[in-house]
């Protein structure tokens, strides 16, 4: 299956006037910061609060002869998947670990989805959702290996550099890779010149091991303040693993200190609520990880936080994630 710029404008077509043209912003903040214009994509504005609405509406489209779909998810792709299914007036089950905060949970119950907890990471997660496309007819859709999610996550890429061509950065937040696949994919086919950097957390970065192994390794989930970008990429990993690997210049890691105080300064700087995962390429950026020769876009993946943490987060107190503390600190630019 070759993946191509015409899929990614088809998905375009799927999705428009739901899901596509969310804004595109300054951050002057960053921007005096890094010295380079510093753009944010708000995909936090999506109708579902997070861009995985795109892959979702476009693979959900694609479904022709099942009961149903189902997925796995940390949250995000479960609301997508609810919402898309809702749409065509289609069962949803979508399978989730215990590590998912509630928030998620009931995120996808409100929009008419089926909750199934299963295990304790992604992968049992995701055997729960195999099981059910095996034995209850449902059609799985895969949040990140799947050429529909992939196609319709490239659309982002589209419309950042349709809205500014002389984009050369773009900071895309790595998990499974779905996002930073199709985005690269858009991107370089559009400019090859272009610069494509996955910033990951640095406990449990899944493509980041499994690129540097040359195959698709297994990573112990850990909780961490980018609790979207946690889980495997999954051992039979047939698209994400080798378009990323073959199209991003770059991984960043970041730590969860460094993810902290980014979060602070999306919120005191930009007035943005988001979740950990959308600053990491900020966070990148602060630290001195990344150096910028022009302007620069990030990805403001999602807002669906669990609020608790980031409540903490913003008034500076610590954050205790299973065996390791962030320490608080008040807010100072
Ligand atoms: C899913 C998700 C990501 C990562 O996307 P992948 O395609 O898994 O790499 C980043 N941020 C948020 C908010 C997400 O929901």
């Amino acid at each position: 299956m070759q993946l191509t710029l015409a899929d990614i404008y088809s998905a375009a077509k799927v999705i428009r006037g739901v899901a596509d043209g969310t804004p595109l912003v300054p951050s002057p903040f960053m921007s005096a910061r890094s010295g380079a214009d510093f753009l944010l994509k708000l995909e936090n504005m999506q109708p579902i609060g997070a861009f995985k609405l795109r892959g979702a509406l476009n693979a959900v489209a694609g479904v022709t002869e099942a009961r149903g779909v189902t997925c796995c998810s940390t949250g995000n792709h479960g609301r997508g998947v609810a919402y898309a299914a809702g749409q065509r007036g289609i069962r949803a089950v979508i399978c989730m670990s215990e590590l998912v905060p509630q928030a998620k949970v009931d995120g996808i119950r409100a929009l008419g989805g089926e909750v199934h907890i299963a295990g304790r990471s992604q992968d049992d997660a995701q055997a729960e959702s195999r099981r059910l496309a095996r034995e209850e007819g449902l059609f799985e859709i895969s949040p990140f290996d799947d050429p529909l999610v992939i196609a319709g996550q490239g659309t982002i890429g589209l419309e950042i550099l349709s809205a500014r061509p002389d984009i050369t950065t773009l900071l895309v937040p790595l998990s499974g890779g779905g996002l930073a696949a199709g985005v690269a994919l858009a991107a370089k086919a559009i400019n090859p010149q272009i610069r494509l950097i996955g910033i990951s957390m640095d406990r449990g970065a899944a493509m980041y091991e499994s690129i540097r192994a040359g195959k698709p390794v297994e990573v112990e989930e850990i909780p961490s303040l980018a609790d979207s970008l946690g889980g495997g990429i999954g051992m039979e990993n047939r698209l994400s693993f080798p378009l990323c690997r073959d199209l991003l210049d770059e991984i960043v890691l970041v730590s969860e200190d460094e993810i902290y105080h980014a979060m602070q300064v999306l919120y005191y700087e930009d007035r943005i609520v988001a979740e950990g995962a959308c600053v990491v390429g900020m966070a990148a950026v602060l630290s001195g990880r990344i150096k910028l020769d022009g302007p620069t876009a990030t990805i403001v993946t999602g807002r669906n936080l669990d609020m608790p943490t980031f409540t903490r987060v913003v008034t500076g107190q610590h954050v205790q994630l299973g065996d390791i503390t962030v320490k608080g600190k008040p807010y100072a630019a």
